[in-house]
């Protein structure tokens, strides 16, 4: 690590919370992690921002009006009041930094106003978690290399990935009203499609290969001026933080829909983000070289630096579960059915808020990225059943039962986590939805 690698005092692995749920060694939300989110409490409307700790929530407008913040940390606390988190998330990278340092001093053991601090402590258990920003604007990448060799293949691509996919970190425009929180239901969508055993004539019905696909959502946090481009430098402090995303597909109509022009409906009924948003500044200690490119060739000179082969990349673990009905009326707990992890991608997130905005194209603070499908090279580690199946061919065995593609009824759990020796562990929160039965 260099002096300028984001560590600091917040990130002790010694360091313990008088939060005593946060000093649990699974808890995704120790002390050296609180990510922010959105909220409201029962039977009030008011929408606040929070941070998490173990099993509560940190009213941050409510530790300014205690007097508990000076500074950048109050004002960087005080652009949250209306209840958004693209206020705050538009501050330059020092101030939102000063108020997780604040937060971290306030609940360290030892804390001498902890008393005040637990005032705006709410259990998680009462917070109803919102989509953490105002998303304006939602683009899904297509960055594993793994993904896009099997989805490729599967496909009947020749070849299989595009002569593009080394020079560019391929994307396309999603809609931003697709976001939607975790828990949110997923109804089967009604598609067009052709089916793949009788003619060749096209069907509107509900979509019989739904699928998850494991990703990440980059929050953007300073954004660009309309035709002014972003550098990886400038990439590295205005990526915000880093969300669990389940990029929910329709592989029937996806397959015939998306000639020429790339996937419409087939992504656009729902994508679901986790609540938390982990800062880059907690991600510090995970931090790792990019992924090896895998030929000679040079990366254009605006797509790569020093430092992003050095450490632009983010050693995340993920897990996908996957709980069908029977399963859940059985009492049995969800199923891992995959562990991918995103130090095999093949681009960078900050390579991936690059190459958005290297035409002018405008980013917004509290804009989402999705990374794509986020697969590894081993069978365990593939990141949708698309490839999980070959397809479909192939159906995965779960508690004996056989998943060829989403059924009703069916619970999709995705996880993230870092985890590294000599560093405390951190989490993501779950990202989770269940598939329901389509509206005629
Ligand atoms: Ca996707």
């Amino acid at each position: 690590m260099t002096s300028n690698d984001g560590i600091d005092e917040t990130h002790d692995p010694g360091l313990f919370s008088w939060v005593s749920s946060a000093n649990d060694p699974q808890s995704d939300f120790p002390i050296q992690n609180l990510p922010f989110g959105r909220y409201t409490l029962q039977g009030d409307s008011q929408l606040r921002v929070g941070v998490a700790v173990g099993e509560h929530v940190v009213d941050i407008v409510a530790a300014a009006d205690h007097g508990l913040l000076v500074g950048d940390a109050f004002a960087a606390a005080d652009v949250c009041r209306g209840g958004s988190l693209n206020a705050f998330m538009a501050l330059p990278r020092e101030k939102t930094t000063a108020l997780r340092r604040a937060l971290s001093r306030l609940l360290a053991d030892g804390c001498a106003v902890r008393d005040q601090v637990a005032t705006c402590l709410v259990s998680q258990t009462d917070a109803r978690m919102l989509v953490p920003t105002e998303v304006g604007n939602y683009s899904d990448f297509f960055t594993s290399l793994h993904h896009a060799r099997n989805s490729g293949r599967v496909s009947g691509r020749e070849p299989p990935i595009h002569p593009n996919f080394d020079h560019l970190p391929v994307a396309y425009h999603g809609r931003a009203s697709t976001l939607a929180i975790s828990g949110t239901p997923v109804v089967r969508p009604h598609v067009q499609y052709v089916p793949s055993n009788t003619s060749q004539l096209p069907v509107f019905a509900p979509t019989k290969r739904l699928d998850f696909e494991c990703e990440l959502a980059v929050f953007v946090g300073v954004g660009n001026d309309l035709g002014q481009r972003i550098t990886l430098e400038e990439a590295r402090s205005r990526v915000f933080g880093i969300g669990s995303l389940n990029d929910w597909s329709a592989r029937d109509t996806q397959r015939w829909e998306s000639v020429p022009l790339g996937p419409f409906l087939a992504k656009s009924f729902l994508t679901t983000v986790a609540p938390w948003v982990v800062t880059l500044d907690a991600l510090a200690p995970f931090r790792i070289p990019s992924a090896e490119r895998v030929t000679e060739l040079p990366l254009l000179p605006h797509l790569v630096d020093a430092e992003n082969t050095a450490a632009g990349g983010l050693d995340i673990r993920l897990r996908v579960l996957l709980r069908t009905l029977r399963m859940k009326e059985a009492g049995i707990a969800p199923a891992v059915i995959s562990e991918p992890r995103f130090r095999d991608q093949y681009w960078t997130v900050f390579q991936m808020l690059v190459h958005q905005c290297s035409n002018g194209c405008r980013a917004f603070p509290g804009d989402v990225l999705g990374t794509g499908t986020i697969s590894g090279p081993s069978p365990g580690e593939l990141g949708c059943l698309l490839e999980l199946t070959e397809g479909g061919k192939l159906p995965l065995s779960v508690a004996g039962e056989h998943r060829a593609f989403l059924e009703d009824g069916d619970e999709v759990v995705l996880e993230a986590r870092c985890e590294r020796s000599g560093w405390r562990s951190i989490g993501f929160g779950q990202c989770i939805g269940t598939v329901s039965k389509s509206i005629d």
